[in-house]
C-alpha cells in the first residue's frame, strides 16, 4: 500500500491492531502517527489516500441497502442490451455495475427534466427528497459535470435543486466493462474508468470489486464500514488493469475506424468549416425531435413557463432542445436560427468550439447516445470525421 503526502510517498504496516490497518507515518509534518480507519490526529486530511481495497458483491449489497437510510439510491439494471437506472429497493440486488454508461444520462438526477421552481410567486419550494446516490456511473457521465457545474453552481444565481443534489448527493462510480457500439470517449480524450468527480469508484472483478476512493465523503463511508473491506490482491489488481487496457483499446479502435479527428483538431475544424455545406447537407435528414439535446449528459438548455397547479400559479422548467425551430425566438418574433442547418451547426459550434473557449472543456463526453437516440441516423462520429475534408 502506498500513501502520498503533498511532499512524500510512505508504506508501512501497522501492529496496533489486527484487521485492514494500516499507519501512515507522516515525516514530513510532526512524525505522528496515523491509521486510516481510526486517524489518531485529524491532521490525515492533508493525505492524500490511494490505497486499494476490495469489497464482495454481497458485502456492497449490504452497503447500498445502509446507505437507502441517508439517500435515494439509484442503481443501473440490465435492460435489453444496455443498462437503465432506477430505485434500488429493500433487500434488492438485482443491479449491473460494470457494462457501459446507462441510457439515461446522469443529468436526470441532477437537472430534472420538469420541476416545480416557484408557486404563488415565491421560489421556495419545499424539498424534503434525500440527496441521490448514483451507483455505477461511468466516466463519460462524470466529465459532463464539468460543463453543469460551469452552468447551475453560483453564488449569485445558482440552480438551488442542482447545487443542493452535487454537494449532499453520493457517487458511486464504475469503470466500464464493455464497448457500446457507438462509444467513442478516448476520442475526446476520456478513459473509460473515473479519474476524478466519483466519492469511491468500483472496479469490477470475481466476486467484488476494488474500491478507490475518491473525495472524504468517499474516505469517511469506506471509515465507517470497514468490516466489509479488505486489502486487494495482486492477482486482483491486475485483472483490472487487463480489463481497463483491454477496454480502452477497443474504444480506441472504434473509434479510429469512425476516422474522428484528434481532440485538439475539433475547435480549429468547427472554424474552418463554419460556412461549410455540410450543416446543410446533415440536417437534410433532421426530423427536429431534440432526442440529441435531451440524451446528452452535457445539454442543460430549459425552457420556464406558468401554469396552475394544485389551485396555485406555479412556474415550471422543463428541458429544452437548441435543434426546435422556436428555441432561439425573440420577442417581436425575429429568429436568429430559423433554418435547421443553422440549429444543427450551432449545436456543434457550442460543444467543439464555445466550450472549450469558455471553459477549457470539450461539450462532448464521448457517450454515443445521440447517435443511439437520432431517428435521422444522424451521427456525430460521421460528422466530426467529414469536418477534416
Ligand atoms: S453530443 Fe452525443 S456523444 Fe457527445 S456527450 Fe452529448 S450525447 Fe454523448
Ligand atoms: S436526434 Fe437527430 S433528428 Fe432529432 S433533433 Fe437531433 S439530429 Fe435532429
Amino acid at each position: 500500500m502506498l500513501i502520498f503526502s503533498d511532499k512524500n510517498v510512505f508504506s508501512s504496516d501497522c501492529s496496533n491492531c489486527n484487521y485492514l490497518s494500516y499507519t501512515i507515518i507522516n515525516t514530513v509534518e510532526s512524525m505522528n502517527v496515523f491509521c486510516f480507519f481510526k486517524p489518531l490526529d485529524k491532521r490525515a486530511s492533508h493525505l492524500y489516500f490511494f490505497a486499494m481495497l476490495f469489497i464482495k458483491r454481497s458485502n456492497f449489497d449490504q452497503l447500498l441497502e445502509s446507505l437507502t437510510g441517508d439517500y435515494r439510491v439509484y442503481v443501473p439494471r440490465l435492460m435489453g442490451d444496455g443498462t437503465g437506472y432506477s430505485l434500488l429497493g429493500e433487500s434488492d440486488t438485482n443491479y449491473e455495475i460494470g457494462k457501459i454508461r446507462s441510457f439515461d444520462p446522469l443529468k436526470s438526477f441532477y437537472f430534472l427534466g420538469r420541476e416545480k421552481v416557484a408557486e404563488d410567486f415565491k421560489p421556495d419550494i419545499p424539498r424534503d427528497d434525500k440527496p441521490p446516490c448514483i451507483v455505477g456511473a461511468k466516466a463519460c457521465d462524470l466529465k459532463g459535470f464539468k460543463v453543469l457545474d460551469f452552468v447551475f453552481i453560483d453564488d449569485e444565481f445558482g440552480d438551488p435543486t442542482y447545487m443542493k443534489a452535487r454537494k449532499e448527493g453520493l457517487i458511486i462510480s464504475a469503470d466500464c466493462t464493455g464497448v457500446g457500439e457507438t462509444c467513442f470517449c478516448t476520442a475526446i480524450g476520456i478513459d473509460p474508468w473515473p479519474d476524478s468527480e466519483f466519492d469511491i469508484n468500483l472496479s469490477p472483478v470475481d466476486d467484488g470489486f476494488i474500491v478507490t476512493t475518491g473525495s472524504d465523503k468517499g474516505r469517511d463511508l469506506v471509515e465507517s464500514n470497514w468490516k466489509l473491506f479488505v486489502e486487494e490482491d495482486d492477482a486482483q489488481a491486475n485483472a483490472v488493469k487487463q480489463n481497463r487496457d483491454t477496454v480502452k483499446s477497443d474504444v480506441m479502435k472504434r473509434a479510429q475506424e469512425k476516422r474522428i479527428p484528434v481532440a485538439d483538431r475539433l475547435k480549429r475544424l468547427i472554424d474552418k468549416q463554419y460556412e461549410s455545406e455540410i450543416w446543410k447537407d446533415v440536417s437534410e435528414d433532421c426530423v427536429e425531435c431534440g432526442a440529441c439535446n435531451t440524451i446528452c449528459p452535457t445539454c442543460h438548455c430549459f425552457l420556464l413557463y406558468d401554469q396552475k397547479s394544485d389551485g396555485k400559479l406555479a412556474r415550471f422548467r422543463i428541458w429544452d432542445s437548441c435543434m426546435i425551430h422556436d428555441f432561439a425566438r425573440v420577442a417581436g418574433g425575429e429568429n436568429p436560427r430559423d433554418r435547421l442547418w443553422m440549429r444543427l451547426r450551432n449545436r456543434f459550434d457550442k460543444k467543439f468550439n464555445y466550450f472549450p473557449e469558455v471553459l477549457n472543456e470539450i461539450g462532448c463526453t464521448g457517450c454515443g447516445r445521440c447517435v443511439a437516440a437520432c431517428p435521422g441516423k444522424i451521427d456525430i462520429r460521421e460528422v466530426l470525421a467529414r469536418l477534416e475534408v
